[in-house]
């Protein structure tokens, strides 16, 4: 049987095996998660949006793990999936996923902009780029160089910019997740989560 060679949701170049009656993809940009055949097979994008779908594999998948598609529950994962609703909501998001990705507050994490857009659920790698830009504008991150790789034989190091929160970054985490936590108590009964 042939393997896939292109995300049936994002279309980029993929890794993929079969798992029992599912196929198993490895996509740089939508993560890494299976897929009926029956929906591999088919044309994903009448499901929905494509840069929709993949925002919200990416975000399932940054969070929770792989998740598991088929012709039905594709239709529920694009019913939850929350894309942010203009630029500002994208920066928060942005904000979220380098805080969930630091590892100290001094630490800072790098992006591969043609593959990481859909974190913030860009439906490109301008948008992302726009949305840092911005972030940045706002004093809420800041650029860092890290090295990247060990010296080459002249000596030469490689730098990769990277990014990490300022303070007024810090301050917006602390008032997003007290927001957050608000919301859940009026939303959410007693014991009850997402699906994703
Ligand atoms: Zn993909």
């Amino acid at each position: 049987m042939p393997e896939y060679t292109h995300c049936p949701v994002c279309l980029g170049d993929i890794e993929s095996s079969y798992r029992n009656e599912d196929v198993s993809i490895i996509c740089p940009r939508c993560g890494e998660f299976e897929m009926s055949r029956t929906l591999a097979s088919s044309d994903v994008g009448l499901y929905g949006e494509r840069w929709i779908l993949s925002g919200a594999i990416r975000n399932a998948y940054e969070r929770n793990g792989r998740v598991s598609l088929d012709s039905q529950n594709i239709l529920t994962l694009l019913k939850t999936a929350r894309p942010p609703s203009g630029p500002i909501d994208s920066i928060y998001l942005l904000l979220e996923h380098i805080h969930a990705r630091m590892e100290s507050p001094s630490d800072a994490v790098p992006f591969k902009k043609e593959l990481d857009y859909p974190l913030v659920y860009a439906k490109n790698q301008a948008d992302f780029e726009f949305y840092i830009s911005k972030a940045h504008k706002l004093g809420l991150i800041e650029p860092f160089k890290k090295q990247d790789g060990p010296p080459d034989i002249a000596g030469y190091v490689q730098q990769v910019v990277c990014w990490r929160l300022t303070i007024e970054g810090w301050a917006k985490i602390l008032e997003l997740s007290s927001h957050k936590a608000k919301l859940d108590q009026h939303s959410l009964p007693c014991g009850s989560t997402p699906i994703w």
